[in-house]
């Protein structure tokens, strides 16, 4: 309750961005505020066991990803956006509405294999960014146990792409 609270007070709907259409769901105030981010990153733990890893998706998820690390007690990753990382690089593409994204993360720095791991986003919209960088800790031999995500954006099934994608099993928490 503590979490949509700072939602409806901070968050804000920036209209035709990023393309004419698209209604932009801007988290940043929330976790600007210091009620709104303890709310919201004591929100994406809920629920939350048995985990040892958390990831966190470029940008915002970085944001989020280490405070709700911290707040586990485990380590955070940075799931980033391609070409940022020094080799090696475990690399993953995907296709968006409009073109294509990739996302790596580090081949040998950080022993990723048998970790079970959260994956934390700011906001879930069609849920291929989820499954991608779900995708990519799986090549570096992780288990994502958990989509934890601050906002999840009607009609675009982001939850049954992750289905799809990852399993019916996998909790998604929004
Ligand atoms: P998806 O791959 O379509 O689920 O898009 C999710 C990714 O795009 C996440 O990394 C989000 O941060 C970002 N995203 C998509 N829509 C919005 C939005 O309305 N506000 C903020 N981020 C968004």
């Amino acid at each position: 309750a503590r979490a949509r609270q700072a939602i409806v007070d901070h968050a804000r709907l920036v209209p035709d961005f990023p393309q004419p259409g698209i209604a932009f769901k801007d988290l940043t105030p929330v976790l600007a505020d210091p009620v709104g981010l303890a709310a919201v990153v004591t929100a994406l733990t809920h629920g939350c066991t048995d985990v040892d890893l958390v990831a966190g998706i470029d940008a915002r998820g970085f944001l989020l990803g280490g405070a709700v690390a911290r707040e586990l007690g485990v380590g955070v990753l940075a799931v980033r956006k391609g070409g940022k990382l020094p080799p090696p690089v475990h690399s993953v593409t995907y296709s968006l509405e409009y073109g294509t994204a990739t996302l790596e993360i580090p081949a040998s720095a950080v022993d990723v294999a048998s970790r079970r791991i959260l994956l934390v986003d700011d906001v879930l919209a069609t849920g291929g960014t989820a499954v991608a960088a779900a995708e990519l800790l799986g090549r570096a031999g992780g288990v994502v146990v958990g989509v934890a995500v601050i906002m999840e954006l009607d009609g675009l099934d982001g939850r049954a792409t992750i289905a799809r994608g990852l399993g019916a099993h996998l909790p998604v928490h929004a």
